[in-house]
C-alpha cells in the first residue's frame, strides 16, 4: 500500500500537480487514510463477486480499495475537474467506470442494468459529500435498487439519528424512513484526522442491510411517512396535539381521540416513544380516514 492514493503526501502531490483547490460547497473531504479504507472493505464485506456503486470518487482514494477488493466500480462523481485526475489515478485499474454526474440526477436503475450483470450482488460504498447526505440516501433507498446495502461515511450526527432507537434524542421521522427500508447501524466512529482538510463535525461509518421486505405493513406508505413526520412535527407535544394539528382541516379532536383509542395508542405520548409497529397501526387506522 506504499503507493496508494490515500495517503498524506500522494494527496498534495496530486493537488500540486492539478492545482486542484478542494470545494467546500461540493462536500470535498478526501479520505488520507488506507487503514479506516480497508476496515471500511471489511465491514462491508465487499468480495471479488461484489459489484460496487461508489457516490464522489473524489482522487480516487476508496475507488482504489473498491477496485483492488471486489469485481468492478461504478463511480458517479459531480465535479469535473476530478475527471483527468482519476484518469490517472486509476489508469492501472480496467475495473472502474467514472460517470461525470449529480448522483441526484442521475438514473441509477439505468446505469446498473447497463454496468452490471443481471443477478450480480450489488454494494454500495461511499464517503458522502455531508451537505447532500439525507437526500442521496433517502433518493437511493426509495428507488428499491437492487442493492443489498450501503456502507457510507456520513457525518455522526445523521448516522445516529438513521441508526436510532425510540426514546432517544436521535429518534424521529428520518430514523423511521431509513429504518423501513433496512436496517441500520453504526459500523465506527472516525476521527477527523484522517480527512483532508479535515470536516467541521464528527465523522461515523453507517451500515445499511436492504430489507427484503418492509418490516411493517403500510396501506399507504405515503400517508404512513406523513402521519410519522406530523407525530414528531412538535416534539415537546403530545402525539394527540401533533395530530390534531397536521389534521385540522379533515378530522375533528373527537375523531382524533376515537381513532387513537382505536389503535390502542395512548394520546398523551411523544412520538419518540411509538415504536414502528406502532406507527403502522396509528397509520392504518386513520388511513384512509384522514389523507
Ligand atoms: N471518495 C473520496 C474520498 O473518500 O477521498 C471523496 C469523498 S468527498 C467527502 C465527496 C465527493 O463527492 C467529492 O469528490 C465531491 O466532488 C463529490 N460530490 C459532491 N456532490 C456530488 C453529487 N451531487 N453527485 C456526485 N458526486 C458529488
Amino acid at each position: 500500500n506504499q503507493k496508494a492514493i490515500a495517503t498524506p503526501l500522494k494527496t498534495k502531490e496530486i493537488l500540486a500537480k492539478y492545482g486542484f483547490s478542494f470545494k467546500k460547497s461540493l462536500g470535498q473531504n478526501f479520505l488520507i487514510d488506507v487503514n479506516i479504507l480497508e476496515r471500511i472493505i471489511a465491514y462491508a464485506g465487499i468480495d471479488k463477486q461484489t459489484g460496487t456503486i461508489e457516490i464522489g470518487p473524489g482522487m480516487g482514494a476508496l475507488t482504489e480499495q473498491l477496485a483492488i477488493h471486489s469485481n468492478q466500480v461504478v463511480a458517479f462523481e459531480i465535479d469535473q475537474r476530478l475527471v483527468p485526475i482519476l484518469t490517472e489515478t486509476l489508469g492501472n485499474y480496467d475495473n472502474v467506470t467514472i460517470i461525470n454526474q449529480d448522483i441526484l440526477q442521475a438514473d441509477i436503475t439505468r446505469v446498473i442494468e447497463e454496468n452490471f450483470q443481471q443477478g450480480q450482488k450489488i454494494k454500495v460504498a461511499a464517503n458522502l459529500p455531508y451537505y447532500i447526505t439525507t437526500p442521496i440516501l433517502m433518493k437511493l433507498l426509495m428507488e428499491k435498487l437492487p442493492v443489498e446495502s450501503f456502507t457510507v461515511m456520513i457525518q455522526k450526527e445523521v448516522a445516529d439519528r438513521m441508526a436510532a432507537k425510540p426514546n432517544t434524542k436521535s429518534y424521529g421521522s428520518l430514523t423511521i424512513a431509513v429504518q423501513y427500508y433496512t436496517e441500520a447501524r453504526i459500523a465506527m466512529t472516525v476521527p477527523k484526522t484522517v480527512f483532508m482538510p479535515q470536516p467541521n463535525v464528527e465523522s461515523a461509518v453507517l451500515h445499511l442491510t436492504v430489507r427484503g421486505e418492509p418490516p411493517v405493513e403500510v396501506q399507504n406508505e405515503a400517508f404512513f411517512f406523513d402521519l410519522v413526520q406530523a407525530s414528531f412535527g412538535q416534539r415537546r407535544k403530545t402525539l394527540r396535539n401533533n395530530l390534531a394539528r397536521h389534521f385540522a382541516a379533515e378530522l375533528t379532536k373527537e375523531t382524533i381521540e376515537t381513532l387513537l383509542a382505536q389503535a390502542e395508542i395512548d394520546g398523551t405520548r411523544r412520538g419518540e416513544s411509538l415504536t414502528m409497529e406502532e406507527f403502522a397501526r396509528l397509520a392504518n387506522t386513520f388511513y384512509p380516514k384522514a389523507g
